[in-house]
């Protein structure tokens, strides 16, 4: 039947791996919110419009095909028909993509198409930053993930291959932004699990969450 579990946290919490490997075990559909906020960025910066003019932000939003799948181990996200994977990890989207995110016109457009992958994957992980408060309140089950910050940046920069420092000033930067903005900021719901994946590998946190939803 249906089961949404939302996933929500901070950059380098964790989000991602648990969320992509849950999917899989469930044999769910898996959405990352995140890579959406960056493929619209991706098509604001290539626009050359202004970051902080929000009308022209959310008219390039509404402009642009954006695309993307749903399958765990492996979604492509298309803007205009262009594959943008890649591109969408680079530092100038990730520089500019709170900014982004934080124009009203810009969640409602994603919200809403959020909202209908959800509803056409019936079983499906989603994480992000608002999911369990805003994308999906009615969602099965709701996680918190957090790790300290140091952790956080030692993933993150594990990833991209980029300095620990420079890594742990650039989160510690949009959580800022992502923690603080008008719209939908990043919000632990009452009823999310909150799980501190600072000591706990992969599969421990993968399971503590397959046992949360058999309960
Ligand atoms: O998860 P990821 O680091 O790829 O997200 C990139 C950015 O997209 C976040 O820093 C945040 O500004 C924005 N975002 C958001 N709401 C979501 C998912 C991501 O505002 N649900």
């Amino acid at each position: 039947g249906r089961c949404v579990v939302a996933v929500d946290g901070p950059s380098g919490s964790g989000k991602s791996t648990v969320s992509r490997r849950l999917a899989v075990d469930l044999g769910a559909r898996y959405l990352d919110t995140g890579a959406m906020y960056r493929a619209i960025t991706w098509a604001v910066l290539r626009s050359g419009v202004d970051l902080t003019d929000a009308a022209a932000v959310g008219k390039v939003a509404g402009e642009v095909e954006l695309r993307i799948g749903t399958d765990p181990q492996g979604y492509g996200v298309t803007v205009d028909g262009t594959g943008v994977d890649q591109e969408i990890r680079g530092p100038e989207v990730t520089g500019a993509v709170s900014a982004v995110a934080a124009v009203p016109a810009v969640r409602a457009l994603l919200v809403a198409r959020q909202r209908e992958l959800i509803a056409q994957a019936g079983r499906i992980v989603v994480e992000g930053r608002d999911i369990g408060a805003v994308v999906a309140p009615d969602a099965d089950l709701k996680v918190y993930l957090t790790a300290s910050e140091a952790a956080r940046a030692r993933r993150r920069s594990a990833e991209d291959a980029a300095d620990v420092a420079a890594t742990a000033a650039d989160l510690a930067r949009r959580d800022r932004l992502d923690s603080t903005r008008t719209v939908n900021p990043l919000r632990q719901t009452d009823d999310a699990v909150e799980l501190d994946t600072t000591e706990l590998g992969i599969d421990e946190v993968v399971a503590q969450l397959r046992e949360l939803l058999t309960e």
